[in-house]
């Protein structure tokens, strides 16, 4: 026709045109496709490393849809304290959270307290997942490891005794962490919870002393140890055996209890792990004037880094690099001087922290009243029989918490040694389900299958530059509103707030949902061959008769929960 115009007025006009009257249905252009692609779930870094074995990006979304209720009850599957590790865990799931590139991480530890505070006062039947069973279950130490394990059993249905020396269940959750950081009706709410589970719990029964261990293998089918790190390690200076020189974990013990403690006004507290960092803040409230001396540089404090942060904003001192070697008394055995020795760094120890070396001549002294050790903790494991084997830092058990002994597991700080409530929580789950296996003469199931604990890990986890940003936008984490410094030190009550309703909504949608669908329709609204449909029952479907294979929808998958591979 060349540049010839046609002007059409009415149909008439039209020139013979050739057209398909059938449906585009009969033409199958997936028969050219050379690539596949197919919905793949893969692994947000936060559940892999929660140590509990949580479902995070499920909890987040649960809040982002306002279902807070589910969101509690599905965090309880794996950890019956969210209320108390909402406050106190490090949050290794935040720390390779991918939207730390875009406004900071996800601040999943105040949302999952968001979830136990709501929560709060809602009293939800306890769960039997399964029927109740003859078999029962001795438990020793009631810390997050013993009640974990203990709560896990009794969902499985098995009768279960926990055998605890103090007054009171808890173990460092009560009578280490104080309440400034962990309010007690946090603790007894959750404890309460585990209890309603028919637990059976033995308070001042200290097992070596009370009770034999032999007694209780007697009385139960399978027995998990979690008797924790009770005994503060000495500082090897001389001078220490002083009355003025005092166990940390004994002074937070008093407190806890409200026992009579008579503190000194200038206290020297050494270590710089959480229980010196919780010392110095507890003798601070009740009056004296503490000041911490450390023997590494703050980059090797084992202290949670948030704990380091509020000490130093409340004004303890910190002198680092510095070693106490000897306390000077007067003859009446009252402290007066503390000798002190500057370190410098050498090269990295066992730890993987590097060594301190005494400065040759750089002695000094600070005049004090009383010193307080926090330097580290260790076992107390003199209840246990020889036959099961254990070294000086704990008992030796395989990835399921199994001991030598076939009826005897153990987990948390004495076995594992892991150092956080979450980790003991972890677990005590996991020898439940050990436990459960040899009760049940079923195999183990893998350690990869262990419910979703381990699970994640053999899954690919997704990255920053796997993350599609253009779909989400810059938003700022919101951090918690904290009492002001000066008041905050005044008494024992919570420092930080939790989130409101609607920080909560808020901080949960700021969650890219890394890996997993919430069926955003992304991948159905830009398939250029509508090849994909929603399914009742099921997310979506890709019908691969019309799919081309050009991968539009996996690059457009804001948080790659799509993959694509090339046909052969
Ligand atoms: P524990 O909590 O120590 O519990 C052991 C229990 O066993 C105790 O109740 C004990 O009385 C009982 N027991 C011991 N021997 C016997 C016996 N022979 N018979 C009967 N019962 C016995 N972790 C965090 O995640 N975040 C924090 O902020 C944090 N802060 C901490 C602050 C301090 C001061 C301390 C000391 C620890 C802190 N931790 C923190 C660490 C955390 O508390 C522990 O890692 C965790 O409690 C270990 O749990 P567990 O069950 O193994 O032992």
């Amino acid at each position: 026709m060349g540049d010839e115009k046609i002007t059409i007025k009415s149909y008439r006009d039209i020139p013979i045109t050739p057209v398909s009257l059938g449906r585009m249905s009969v033409n199958k252009t997936g028969s050219w496709r050379n690539a596949e692609p197919f919905y793949e779930e893969k692994a947000p870094p936060c559940n892999l490393s929660c140590p509990a074995g949580t479902d995070v990006v499920d909890f987040l979304h649960l809040i982002g849809e306002g279902k807070y209720q589910e969101g509690w009850e599905l965090i309880l599957n794996t950890n019956p304290f969210p209320g108390i590790c909402g406050r106190v865990c490090p949050h290794p799931c935040e720390r390779d959270c991918n939207r730390g590139n875009m406004g900071g991480t996800v601040n999943v530890h105040m949302l999952e307290r968001f979830l136990a505070d709501v929560n709060f006062d809602r009293k939800l039947k306890p769960r039997f997942i399964e029927s109740r069973k003859k078999q029962s279950i001795g438990v020793i130490g009631s810390g997050p490891a013993g009640l974990s394990c203990a709560y896990q059993l009794a969902r499985r249905g098995y009768k279960t005794t926990v055998y605890e020396a103090l007054p009171e269940a808890g173990g460092m959750m009560r009578l280490g962490i104080p309440d400034y950081r962990l309010p007690k009706d946090v603790l007894e709410q959750e404890i309460d919870y585990i209890i309603a589970h028919g637990v059976e719990l033995k308070l001042n029964t200290r097992v070596g002393h009370d009770i034999s261990f032999e007694e209780i293998r007697k009385k139960h089918d399978a027995v998990f140890i979690g008797t924790g790190f009770l005994l503060s390690r000495s500082l090897g200076a001389d001078g220490e055996d002083l009355e003025d020189v005092l166990p940390g974990i004994e002074v937070l013990r008093k407190i806890a209890f409200k026992d009579d403690i008579a503190l000194g006004d200038r206290i020297v507290v050494v270590g710089g792990g959480n229980t010196a960092m919780d010392v110095a803040r507890s003798v601070l409230r009740m009056g004296s004037q503490p000041r911490v001396v450390y023997r590494r540089s703050r980059q090797e404090m084992p202290a949670i880094a948030e704990e380091i942060e509020d000490l130093l904003q409340e004004g303890i001192p910190i002198d680092f690099l510095t070693l106490p070697v000897k306390v000077h008394g007067d003859e009446n055995g009252s402290i007066l001087k503390v000798e002190c020795v500057r370190m410098e760094l050498g090269e990295p120890d066992a730890s993987g922290r590097r060594r301190p070396i005494p400065i040759e001549g750089s002695n000094f002294e600070i005049e004090a009243d009383m010193v307080i050790t926090a330097i580290g903790e260790q076992p107390d494991l003199r209840f246990l029989p020889s036959d099961v084997k254990s070294e000086s830092w704990g008992i030796l058990v395989d990835g399921y918490g199994r001991t030598n002994l076939e009826d005897i597991f153990a987990g948390g700080d004495t076995a594992t040694g892991e150092g956080t409530v979450t980790h003991a929580v972890g677990r005590g789950r996991q020898a439940a389900i050990a436990i459960d296996s040899y009760l049940q003469g079923k195999d183990l199931p893998p350690c990869e299958e262990i419910e979703r604990y381990l699970q994640d890990r053999s899954r690919h986890m997704v990255t920053w530059e796997e993350i599609n940003p253009a779909y989400f936008n810059l938003e700022e984490r919101i951090e918690p509103r904290g009492i002001p410094i000066p008041q905050r030190v005044e008494s024992f009550e919570e420092i930080y707030s939790g989130f409101s309703e609607a920080e909560a909504l808020k901080e949960a949608q700021r969650c890219f949902s890394c890996g997993t669908c919430p069926e955003c329709d992304n991948c159905l609204i830009f398939c250029p061959d509508a090849a994909i449909s929603r399914v009742p029952g099921s997310r979506y479907q890709i019908n691969y008769d019309y799919c081309k294979g050009c991968g539009i929808c996996v690059a457009e998958c804001p948080r790659n929960s799509m993959s694509i591979k090339v046909l052969k």
